[in-house]
């Protein structure tokens, strides 16, 4: 199969969040389905060794909070490649509890849909929970992320748990041949492409940045590793 042939499929790019008791977890899909409008069901899938995955299954409430084009890597990165059972992801974080007792993310977020579990069908790694629309807003005029725009524009990778995910070294092969002196570096634990024409805006980097003078205290903005993670692109 043509591994290409994958990035044609569209998604979005969400933060989905549930409850355990008074805790707290959300982690990044991009896997979300409207199955039918009445009543408004969704399908999200979402892979069994996640934390998120427990409390759906717990709580039987989830939310997604829908990204605006210009969420930052940093907001990505702590929801897309951190592990909620030893860092707290909503700490540091504007967001408020809605109707299910779920937080709602209100950074860089466009609009929000709350649910209540209705089905779960498990598959080999993933879990398709079913969820039912108890609750919804817009909160923001701007356009939602697209998942090809985090791939495109972004520089950004799917993390290992993620339906879709083909490897790094895969997606590598497809995504970065292009020019072999182009400066850019490729973060060996999350695939982020740091490319020199486009800097780091989100940390303050400017476009024509070398990766050799980034500030030593600069790192991964998906993930959070330091420099020394990175290798030359090949
Ligand atoms: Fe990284």
């Amino acid at each position: 199969m043509n591994p290409k042939a994958l990035h044609k499929i569209s998604y979005g790019m969400y933060i989905l969040s549930s409850k355990k008791g008074s805790e707290f977890n959300g982690q990044i899909v991009n896997a979300v389905i409207q199955a039918t409008s009445k009543p408004a069901t969704f399908i999200v899938c979402v892979n069994h060794e996640n934390l998120t995955h427990e409390f759906i299954e717990e709580s039987k409430v989830f939310t997604l909070s829908i990204l605006s084009v210009d969420a930052s890597m940093s907001l990505i990165g702590n929801f897309g490649y951190k592990c909620g059972r030893n860092f707290d992801k909503f700490e540091e974080l504007d967001f408020r509890i809605g109707q299910n007792g779920v937080p709602i993310v209100l950074d860089s977020t466009v609009a929000f849909l709350e649910f209540k579990l209705i089905n779960q069908v498990m598959l080999s790694t993933h879990s398709m929970f079913l969820g039912e629309v108890l609750n919804g807003d817009v909160l923001s005029a701007k356009d939602p992320m697209t998942y090809a725009y985090y791939h495109e524009v972004k520089g950004g990778k799917a993390p290992k748990n993620a339906p879709h995910y083909i490897g790094i070294e895969e997606e590598n092969k497809i995504e970065i041949k292009k020019d072999s002196a182009s400066g850019r570096y490729v973060c060996t634990v999350c695939g982020y492409v740091y490319d020199p024409e486009v800097g780091d805006p989100d940390s303050g980097i400017k476009p024509g940045t070398s990766f050799e003078s980034l500030p030593d205290e600069w790192v991964c903005p998906v993930c959070g590793v330091p420099k020394m993670q990175f290798e030359k692109e090949k």
